[in-house]
């Protein structure tokens, strides 16, 4: 059948409706029968826009008016939140923002999982959803010979810096500035992405909400980076800074930090503390970024694990053996595997900070590890957890899973897409959905977490 041809052509100003929202927050308008991606627009409202690009199936518009606002609409807090990359909902209410969010899940797991019977709670929101984030990457690039810290802009990289972000702690705009000023002192040049030259990469930060303390890691390009001693000098200045590291990063790559990461000042590892559990995190190790909703994500996962105390526990991709060690001491024996050997060591420090030494932890992808586990050494689990990255579960590990039949699974997720396949597999061998459960770790973006209870039928 002959592809109808589009009814808009590119520079064409129309009045849309917005009818939806897309995955990352884009409004969805139709005209004519034909779809536009208009982001910034709200599901409900009547805009005017600019069409920019048309495709066979559908197009894309820039924002130029709105004729009728949604009731949900806001105004951002942020000034360049329609700029930068990192908040994508700001322009929407917070109870809105998480009636998205359930909707994404729910949609996700109907569409995709197949799973017309499972019953997705509506999503645990934060009471206070801002300045909420623990960990924060700022570029640090040169335009038109002034250097610029801030964050991408949206699909570029682009730096667009800001004077405050309200979902990060605010005392890192100071530290970004005393940085700046040692930079400009000394003459010390931001890195240049095209020809691979200048000096100071990133600037990672990390923050401890127990301690009130940060650790900040300074990425370069530079084998000796010289005036060390006066950066430090100026960031300790400050008060509140628990470590400062460097990260040598010699590879032309988007990976933030380098192979090597050395600790010139005070901790190497930052202090943190999730309920009664303490934690010690090094600077390449993955941690939750939402330190208040990690506690509720966390008493989700163990309040389904319900473990007994003849039950052993395997947590997949453990990271720093968080989740291990939150539920350890209702289990009899507790295995983490994660592919971060930095992340393992931190992972056995930790069970030993909070006296749960009988914790075993294995480094390599789960995929390969636990079917080792399985068919050579004959380790079995009741319950297993998982919290794989965006991409979800490799079919190999599922399978061992499946074969290894432990009584329940509680399956921790950052992608409702994955998920949802991953729950759908697990359907058809044998696992039944017993709750979904989505959590507000990242307040302001598209993002969405997801705890799920299996059971084994
Ligand atoms: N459960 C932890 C970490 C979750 S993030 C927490 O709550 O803190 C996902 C983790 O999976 C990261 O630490 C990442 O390094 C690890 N990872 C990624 N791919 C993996 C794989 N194939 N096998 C094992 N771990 C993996």
């Amino acid at each position: 059948m002959a592809k109808l041809k589009a009814p808009v052509e590119k520079n064409d100003m129309i009045e849309v409706v917005i009818e939806d929202l897309g995955i990352n927050g884009e409004g969805i308008g139709r005209y004519e029968g034909y779809t536009l991606f208009v982001d910034g627009g709200l599901p409900g409202e009547k805009v005017e826009v600019k069409v920019v690009k048309v495709g066979k199936n559908y197009g894309f518009a820039k924002l130029l008016h709105i004729e009728v606002p949604s009731p949900d609409r806001v105004d951002p807090k942020c000034q360049v939140a329609r700029t930068c990359g990192g908040c994508q909902l700001q322009h929407m209410s917070y109870p809105a923002q998480l009636e998205f969010k359930t909707k994404k899940v729910r949609e996700a797991i109907k569409r995709i999982g197949k799973l017309e019977d499972a019953v997705v709670n509506d999503i645990m929101g934060m009471e206070e959803p801002w300045y909420y984030r623990n960990k924060v990457s700022y570029p640090v690039r040169s335009e038109k010979g002034l250097t610029k810290i801030g964050f991408y802009a949206k699909n570029s990289h682009r730096v667009i810096e800001h004077s405050s972000c309200y979902i990060q702690e605010s005392r890192n705009q100071l530290i970004v500035a005393a940085i700046k000023e040692w930079m400009h002192q000394f003459t010390i040049t931001p890195y240049n992405e095209d020809n691979l030259s200048g000096m100071v990469r990133h600037i990672m930060i990390r923050y401890s909400k127990h301690l009130d303390k940060f650790h900040v890691t300074l990425v370069t390009n530079k084998k000796k980076l010289k005036h060390l001693p006066k950066l430090t000098e100026q960031l300790v200045a400050l008060g509140f800074i628990d470590g400062i590291s460097i990260s040598l990063h010699l590879e032309k790559n988007n990976i933030i930090l380098g192979e090597t990461t050395e600790v010139i000042w005070g901790n190497g590892y930052l202090r943190e503390m999730i309920d009664d559990y303490t934690y010690h995190i090094s600077p390449k190790s993955f941690f939750q970024v939402n330190p208040i909703q990690t506690k509720v994500l966390y008493d989700q996962v163990r309040a389904m694990a319900n473990l007994q105390s003849d039950e052993t526990l395997m947590d997949l991709y453990c990271g720093i053996g968080t989740i291990g060690i939150y539920l350890a001491k209702n289990a009899k024996r507790t295995i983490g595997v994660e592919i971060v050997e930095e992340a393992i060591e931190d992972a056995y420090h930790n069970a030993e900070l909070n006296k749960l030494e009988q914790m075993e932890f294995y480094v390599g992808p789960a995929e390969e590890m636990i079917p080792y586990l399985y068919e050579e050494k004959g380790i079995t689990a009741d319950v297993v957890v998982v919290d794989p990255p965006r991409k979800g579960c490799e079919v190999a590990l599922l399978d061992t899973i499946i074969k290894m039949k432990p009584k329940r699974m509680v399956y921790v997720s950052c992608d409702p897409a994955t998920l949802a396949r991953d729950l759908k597999y697990m359907w058809e061998n044998g696992y039944e959905v017993v709750e979904i459960q989505p959590v507000d770790m990242f307040p302001m973006t598209v993002h969405v977490e997801t705890v799920c209870l299996l059971k084994r039928i």
